[in-house]
């Protein structure tokens, strides 16, 4: 754990280990902290957000340019641990690595547009001022399936906004939150100014979080269930929170659009990170009248996409998270069955070639999906493609916003018109019209309903980690 600057062991002295899921194999141990470390890691912010707060917004960027410089000059490095520790295949870590680095360049910044305004009085003799200033302690908990850019898009808004931080990352990618913090470290942030409290058993650490006064505002990217606890606990000192949680994502084909360049879309959007992404696209719809195409090209491209280990040359399709998560997404593959979708390719574990030591699924496409299967409601976290054949383009709308969930959705049309109309009643944080990559560290990323609170990225991420001050002045 990096607690006030030190590397240092949990408290009760216990580890956890680290596991590379391709291969079952252990990568390493690391402190399994719990409520007295995460206490110590408030102590050590609180004592530093005194001097940060009040650096220059051009002292607390140049700290941030600094780790983005380490960053890139480490990619390699932090790629293969990622690999190692995620399973993605290692291009798309390189990809990852990079979109992380881009927040701390994005928010070095952003840091130094931190703008305060005046407004007008009815009063002649009256001036108000507005300005902003930082909220203080942040805890932030971070997710498995983007382990390093999850981090960095927290970290850094928090940073420029003169915050001070405490970091909690997945139990399942402690490695690569460790090897973010060295880059941390090398950049010599001031020492209290970032922690890192690493444990596998997140409920004491959360809990510190929540009680501790000190700590202003929680930051929050995870699965909504958890993310309701959070909200839930929050309310009790009316904590400021931010909150990306979980997804639903409609991937809608038109009857004007490309089925070929739609399918060719869907196929790499679908199967990143072997479908485990928040904006992974969940319901498929496609009309009537191009679907046969569509499905054509889709099976083509999914026939010859390669699962093994990130490391291996051509792989595209990695291992999930865990045992668990390979039930999970084979309980809705069988669900959907049962109840009458069609197995197009996939539906099953992949057990040949030594890939029986870790959790591969076989990429899956299933058509004659409907709204009565798990699957039409449920998030899927896993390399599956639910398609569903429409036909009345009238009713689109209401199918695709049929979710409790509103993060990401994506359109493919030629209609200009169409666009506008579904870009304007989707009830979704972020829409992809003919793109599959609506992503960037300038861009707010967020979700409506039970996808979130608050957006990360862009001039709105900083925001979420500055309070509204007014002054109002009799002169
Ligand atoms: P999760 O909610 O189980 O875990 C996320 C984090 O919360 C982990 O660090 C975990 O240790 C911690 N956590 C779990 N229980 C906790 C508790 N009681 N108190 C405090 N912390 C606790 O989710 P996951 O399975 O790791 O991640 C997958 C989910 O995250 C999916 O639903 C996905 O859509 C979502 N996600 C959302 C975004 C986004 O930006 N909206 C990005 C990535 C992932």
């Amino acid at each position: 754990m990096f607690i006030g600057g030190k590397w240092i062991d949990a408290e009760n002295g216990h580890e956890f280990q680290s596991f590379n899921p391709a291969s079952g194999e252990t990568l390493g141990s690391l402190p399994a902290g719990e409520g007295a470390d995460a206490t110590k890691a408030v102590d050590a912010a609180a004592l530093a957000f005194q001097e940060w707060s009040t650096q220059t917004a051009y002292q607390r960027s140049q700290f941030l340019y600094k780790a983005h410089s380490l960053m890139m000059a480490d990619l390699e490095r932090l790629a293969t641990i990622m690999t190692e520790e995620q399973g993605k295949p290692l291009q798309a870590a390189r990809n990852e690595v990079r979109y992380g680095a881009d927040f701390l360049l994005w928010y070095a910044e952003e840091a130094k547009r931190v703008c305060g305004r005046t407004i007008s009085s009815a009063r002649a003799d009256q001036r108000f001022l507005v300005l902003h200033q930082p909220v203080g302690v942040v805890g932030a908990i971070t997710p498995w399936n983007y382990p390093i850019s999850m981090i960095t898009r927290k970290v850094a808004p928090a940073l420029a906004a003169g915050c001070t931080i405490v970091l909690k990352p997945a139990e399942a990618t402690p490695l690569c939150a460790k090897a973010v913090f060295e880059i941390f470290e090398k950049a010599a942030i001031p020492a209290g100014v970032v922690n890192l409290v690493t444990a596998l058993d997140p409920g004491p650490v959360g809990e510190v979080f929540l009680k501790d006064v000190r700590v202003r505002k929680l930051t929050f990217t995870g699965s909504t269930q958890v993310g309701k606890m959070i909200a839930r606990g929050a309310a009790d000192q009316l904590k400021r929170i931010s909150l990306e949680l979980g997804g639903h994502a409609p991937f809608i084909v038109c009857s004007d659009a490309d089925p070929v360049h739609a399918a060719k879309g869907l196929a790499l959007v679908k199967f990143l990170n072997t479908g485990q992404a928040c904006i992974s696209p969940n319901r498929i719809f496609v009309h009537s009248n191009i679907v046969e195409t569509f499905l054509k090209e889709l099976t083509r491209k999914v026939a010859v996409m390669k699962s093994g280990s990130g490391f291996d040359p051509g792989v595209r399709i990695g291992p999930l998270v865990n045992d668990t998560a390979l039930e999970k997404v084979d309980r809705q593959v069988q669900d959907a069955i049962k109840k009458g979708a069609r197995l197009v390719s996939g539906g099953e574990r992949l057990t040949e070639n030594g890939l029986d030591k870790g959790c591969f699924y076989a990429p899956t496409i299933l058509t004659h999906v409907d709204s009565g299967m798990t699957i039409y409601r449920e998030e899927t976290f896993g390399p599956v493609a639910p398609v569903i054949e429409y036909e009345n383009e009238d009713d689109l709308l209401a199918m695709a916003n049929d979710t409790h969930y509103g993060l990401a959705s994506y359109v493919y049309t030629r209609d200009l018109k169409k666009a506008f109309r579904l870009f304007e009643g989707l009830h979704f944080g972020i829409i992809g019209i003919n793109d599959i990559n609506p992503t960037s560290a300038a861009a707010p990323f967020g979700g409506m309903k039970e996808s979130g609170l608050g957006r990360e990225g862009s001039s709105e991420g900083i925001n979420e980690y500055l309070e509204t001050k007014l002054v109002g002045l009799s002169v």
